[in-house]
């Protein structure tokens, strides 16, 4: 029996619009799948107070076509939520996307059959859905993390994750709030929500580092001298390390003064944004340069926080860059409002959550309203809560029970005919995802018209190129803090998960590898003409 289609694409995100529009522009027939009731993935589930990207919209939007990048208005430097979630709309609606995907629709579980080279896909629906390829589009950062805190099911006020804010919204006004963790997600719904609630207090486990933002209106010049050129400015991404034009300053801090030090760091703090990273080359990689921004950040805290306390409690004990920077809007000054409290949850852990609120080692917070703004099971998450199975029925829940594998973070060995879209091993989230989700969509995309062309019917990683793959990981991001650190990046966020950095530090030569691996007839690839 022939299978329904071409391709099954999981995930109507920015990945999942893009590939099934370039899938249907090559003639391949595609069904896609969704959970959420319309497109937008990230931008669709995370509608918190605040929410925001921290990547430059101009960058942060498609490529693939000239006329929609031309067209579409961007208002501000860094789109809030809403806007990204109407730009996706847009697009949906612009490329007649909507009709390839079924909405509200998780997938529970895909299978390879062995016999016929073909995935089959079984939705919450109950429908099988049967196709040559998969491709997975599911995101980074799409499965939330809800810790096991004692007592949490037994609070009987509202109860709202930031990764699943509601679309109705939450009537903060006049209530008593508590947020529990202080990442990027909470750093910029805490200013937004201490403005609404009647008390707001922040359960800190861990301090992070934040920079301001400094969102503006993008001026109509600027916007004009971008679109005048936009190919350039692409073509400029596509050299730098993380596929969006931030400048990094190639001196080490060590090679200036004390003082030169403190005016690039000042100058980046007041420049705003992720590019406070790139003030130095090797804040991440040598010590001495690290200790510099770590005081740097306590000087500049103590400056915004009136009471010496709570600065105190803000000041972040690991090194900077160990952890994804914060972009926020007015974050450490909220604490300066009498309406906010800062708990240091390693001075006074908590005990359990009660029915009114929160009890600490110290005393009950009363609280209406709790916000779990506690990240996510990060890269693996969203792809392991689908039951997927590959060649001879192999779960990829065992097979990267000890930390995920992948060849290019694009396939996995022992899962025929699979593409990940951002995958563990890619450079994903350490870039502008947007830019290198459009890579990963063509490069996808040449590799499946090669294979139509040379009448192949099966593609698969080879086992030792990808374990070559994780190593080349491994050195590549060894001499910078990030591969080592309790982050979300290793996974250590989630208790009992594999320890393993998965992420790509240089897209360039990343793009230049898939590249040389294309050209080479899909080198580290084995095809076969049909099944196994
Ligand atoms: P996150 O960075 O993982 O932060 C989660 C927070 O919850 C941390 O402060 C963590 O504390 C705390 N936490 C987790 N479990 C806890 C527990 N059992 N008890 C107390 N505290 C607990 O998650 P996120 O803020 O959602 O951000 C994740 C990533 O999403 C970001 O790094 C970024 O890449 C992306 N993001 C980007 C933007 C943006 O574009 N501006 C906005 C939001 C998110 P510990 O630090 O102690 O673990």
């Amino acid at each position: 029996m022939p299978p329904d289609f071409d391709v099954i694409v999981i995930g109507a995100g920015f990945a999942g619009m893009a590939i099934v529009n370039r899938l249907h522009e090559n003639r391949f027939t595609v069904q896609g799948f969704e959970t959420g009731s319309d497109v937008g993935g990230t931008w669709y589930w995370n509608r918190y107070p605040g929410a925001r990207c921290d990547v430059p919209s101009m960058e942060y939007s498609y490529q693939f076509s000239e006329a929609l990048q031309q067209d579409w208005e961007w208002t501000e430097r860094y789109a809030a939520q809403p806007e990204i979630l109407r730009y996706a709309n847009h697009v949906a609606d612009r490329f007649d996307l909507r009709k390839f995907f079924k909405f509200e629709t998780p997938v529970q579980r895909a299978e390879y059959d062995d016999e016929t080279a073909v995935w089959q896909l079984t939705a919450s629906d109950g429908s099988i859905t049967r196709a040559r390829y998969l491709i997975t589009a599911v995101g980074c950062l799409s499965a939330a993390n809800t810790p096991d805190i004692p007592g949490l099911s037994s609070f009987a006020g509202q109860l709202v994750h930031t990764a699943h804010w509601p679309a109705e919204g939450v009537e903060l006004s006049g209530k008593r709030v508590g947020v529990i963790g202080t990442g990027s997600s909470a750093i910029q719904a805490i200013p937004v929500i201490a403005e609404e609630a009647a008390r707001l207090t922040v359960f800190q486990r861990n301090a992070a580092y934040s920079v301001p933002a400094r969102n503006r209106p993008l001026a109509a010049d600027e916007v004009q001298t971008i679109k005048r050129d936009y190919k350039g400015l692409r073509a400029y991404c596509e050299t730098r390390p993380g596929a969006y034009a931030m400048e990094v300053n190639m001196q080490s801090a060590l090679d200036v003064s004390a003082a030169e030090r403190q005016r690039i760091f000042e100058e980046r703090w007041q420049g705003g944004g992720i590019p406070f990273t790139g003030a130095f080359y090797d804040l991440t990689i040598n010590m001495e340069s690290n200790d510099a921004a770590m005081e740097f950040f306590r000087k500049k805290i103590c400056g915004i926080v009136h009471d010496p306390e709570t600065a105190a409690k803000l000041m972040p004990k690991h090194r900077f860059g160990v952890k994804r920077i914060c972009v926020d809007t007015g974050y450490y000054d909220t604490y300066n409002r009498p309406n906010v409290q800062l708990v240091d949850l390693t001075e006074e852990p908590i005990d359990t959550i009660t029915e009114s609120g929160i009890r600490t080692s110290k005393t009950e917070y009363k609280l209406d309203t709790l916000v779990l703004a506690t990240g996510f099971d990060a890269l693996t998450g969203p792809l392991l809560r689908i039951d997927i199975r590959g060649a001879a029925g192999r779960q990829l829940r065992e097979v990267w029970a000890h930390g995920a594998e992948t060849y290019l973070g694009l396939g996995v060995a022992g899962f025929p005919n699979m593409f990940v879209v951002s995958g563990p091993g890619s450079p994903s989230v350490l870039s502008n995802m947007v830019h290198t989700i459009e890579q990963h969509v063509e490069w996808v995309i040449d590799c499946l018209k090669y294979l139509r062309e040379h009448n192949i019917e099966r593609i698969e990683a080879e086992e030792a190129p990808q374990q070559a793959w994780g190593e080349e990981l491994i050195a590549l991001s060894s001499m910078s803090v990030i591969s080592k650190g309790n982050s979300w990046y290793t996974g250590a966020n989630i208790p009992g998960k594999p320890r393993r950095f998965m992420v790509h530090t240089y897209y360039p030569a990343y793009v230049q590898r898939c590249t040389q691996v294309a050209a080479a007839g899909y080198a580290g690839f084995k095809l076969s003409q049909g099944a196994a």
